[in-house]
């Protein structure tokens, strides 16, 4: 765990490495307008201390204030004491990000620059954040919910629109609130449970109807939290799809007419692809990840064997398979002996290439190969039907479009992991309360369901699990 004290004033660079237009350093905590002044010399001559709750001050962060200010605070006549000239924003407790004292100091933004700023404001007492320590301390500071601190991650990392639609939506809380509504409720059952764990059953009667009741629309939205989290996943890690299809249907020009540039090689050679090529594109807002692969059945060599077993991991790795066919030859024992391998599990799309081509392949016969899985025509080569494939492709994901619609989309891993835990005991609970086996196992699994749920919010926390959740920060945030 890491030792720091909530009491230190923290200072970091908040912006991010490099050049930019401007570079923020942030001090938070209760020496924070204090430390800053130390370093900062307003050009009205006004102490930050004087400022009032939320203050935007123009100056310069000098290298010995007394010195400078003792001179009339005239940076024409003493050049060598100014590090920058800069705005320094104030916000007091509790009206800032951390709920304690917030200054910023907005400069130039030259790395040297922030980092001598950086260096001033430690020498004065400032002590150098760990990474994640101004979201870690507004959720010590009921700020944000843990739910919230991790969607400011999330934000930060979201590789395409609608993951960041989703955090956004974290972040203003929609989820938490969701969950601290249900713990709520459960709590209310499990007080009364157990405060009937003292008297006899005979005094009381069993658990009461209404209870469980209420347990069971909980038991309920916990799962149907759960079912939308595979789009949640998949919205924030982005689609993994594999193309797949034996040599020369296409596979390569395929991957680049979806992504719209020529970065795979296509040759008319047989079986040019022997790596996978992993590419991403934003598909309606949704990052999907295409792999080409080597559609062949054996292997005659060693880097056609390694090449074999990349394409069967790709393969059991990924959310969706474009399954695809030459329109324009017949349907050989090729294309049915790799289409036999897949896992009938495994969600599907047969994409038909070279529809510019006159068709011979057999379309009734793939249709009953098919069943209910969608077929596509498309021209790889002249760009054909590339849409209606994206569309399919968008949809094997978001059949019920009203999953993307939904307010809450559960994405995190943690969250995840912590609904399905909480779900599996509240189960075990209703099961044994229904059974009317005594009460304190209900109770028990009841507790932990509920203590399960206040960990996603953090209303229950261990330090531990902080450090894990913050690390994954970047200093200054
Ligand atoms: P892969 O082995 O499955 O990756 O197939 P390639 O993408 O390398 O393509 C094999 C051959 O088919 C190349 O000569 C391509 O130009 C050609 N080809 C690919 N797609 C089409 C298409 O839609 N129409 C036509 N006419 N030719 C295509
Ligand atoms: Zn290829």
């Amino acid at each position: 765990a890491a030792l720091v004290s909530m009491n230190d004033t923290i200072a970091a660079i908040a912006t991010p490495v490099g050049q930019g237009a401007v570079g923020i350093v942030r001090l938070s905590g209760a020496g924070a307008i204090a430390v800053a002044d130390a370093v900062f010399s307003s050009k009205r001559g006004k102490p930050l201390s004087a400022a009032r709750t939320f203050s935007l001050c123009y100056g310069w962060i000098v290298r010995d204030k007394e010195v400078f200010e003792r001179a009339g605070r005239t940076p024409q006549a003493m050049p060598e004491l100014i590090v920058d000239e800069v705005v320094v924003s104030l916000m007091r407790s509790p009206h800032s990000y951390t709920r304690e004292d917030v200054v910023e100091i907005n400069s130039h933004g030259g790395p040297r620059v922030l980092s001598v700023i950086l260096e001033l404001l430690l020498a004065k007492g400032a002590r150098l954040a760990i990474p994640g320590e101004f979201t870690r301390r507004a959720f010590l500071n009921g700020r944000l919910d843990l739910a919230q601190a991790e969607a400011v991650l999330d934000i930060i990392q979201a590789k395409s629109e609608l993951a960041l639609k989703t955090s956004l939506t974290q972040l203003s809380g929609e989820l938490s609130g969701r969950i601290k509504g249900l713990r709520r409720r459960m709590l209310d059952v499990l007080a009364d449970i157990e405060a009937r764990l003292d008297f006899s059953d005979e005094e009381l009667g069993g658990v009461p109807d209404d209870a469980l009741s209420v347990l069971r629309t909980t038991l309920q939205a916990l799962r149907s939290l759960l079912e939308g989290s595979f789009c949640g996943r998949i919205v924030r890690e982005g689609l993994k799809v594999v193309i797949y299809g034996r040599p020369n249907v296409g596979k390569s020009s395929l991957l680049n007419a979806l992504l719209r540039t020529d970065r795979a090689i296509v040759t008319a050679i047989a079986g040019t692809t022997r790596d996978t090529i992993e590419e991403c594109v934003s598909i309606r807002g949704l990052a999907v990840c295409f792999v080409d692969t080597a559609g062949i059945l054996e292997a005659h060599d060693e880097i056609e064997r390694l090449a074999l077993e990349r394409t069967r991991k790709a393969i059991d790795a990924c959310d969706l398979l474009l399954f695809v066919f030459d329109g324009s030859a017949p349907l050989g024992r090729e294309d049915e002996a790799l289409l036999s391998q897949v896992n009938p599990l495994k969600k599907m799309i047969g994409v038909i290439n070279k529809s510019d081509l006159p068709a011979r392949v057999d379309a009734s016969r793939l249709r009953g190969l098919f069943g209910v899985r969608p077929l596509v025509h498309v021209s790889a080569l002249e760009r054909e039907g590339i849409k209606q494939l994206e569309d399919e492709i968008f949809g094997a994901v978001f059949h019920d479009p009203g999953l993307l619609s939904a307010d809450v989309l559960v994405s995190n891993v943690r969250h995840i992991e912590i609904l399905k835990n909480s779900a599996a005991s509240l189960e075990r609970s209703i099961d044994s309360l229904q059974k009317g086996l005594s009460p304190e196992f209900g109770a028990a699994d009841l507790r932990r369901a509920v203590d399960g749920l206040g960990e996603l919010t953090g209303e229950v926390f261990r330090e531990d699990v902080l450090d894990v959740i913050f690390s994954k920060f970047c200093i200054g945030k």
